[in-house]
């Protein structure tokens, strides 16, 4: 698996540089919109149908305060409204960059 060599809030967006040399700019309300936390996703229940719950987002919600590694596979990503459950895999911030550029 590749590995995160850079990450820094650049404007609006969150620059990843990883040491395959593939570099991802993910805009901050598409990471917030896709925050793989049960609260957010949602979970599935004993007949594996998930319920997705709607999100809330306060306000300020889509400023990221703090960034920390989580592992050497992931990052934890908290938001300025207090939110801070999601774990951002390094292959699933990858695939999110692959989704909206195509
Ligand atoms: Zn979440």
């Amino acid at each position: 698996m590749s590995r995160l060599i850079q990450h820094a809030v650049v404007g609006e967006q969150l620059a990843l540089a990883f040491d395959d040399g593939v570099e991802c700019f993910l805009p901050l309300t598409l990471l917030r919109r896709a925050c793989p936390c049960a609260a957010c996703q949602g979970e599935p229940d004993a007949l594996g149908r998930v319920v997705r719950p709607v999100p809330s987002i306060g306000d300020d919600g889509f400023g990221l305060r703090k960034i920390e590694a989580v592992g050497g596979y992931a990052l934890q990503l908290f938001w300025r409204d207090g939110h801070s459950t999601g774990i951002y895999t390094f292959d699933y911030l990858r695939r999110l960059d692959a989704a909206q550029s195509s």
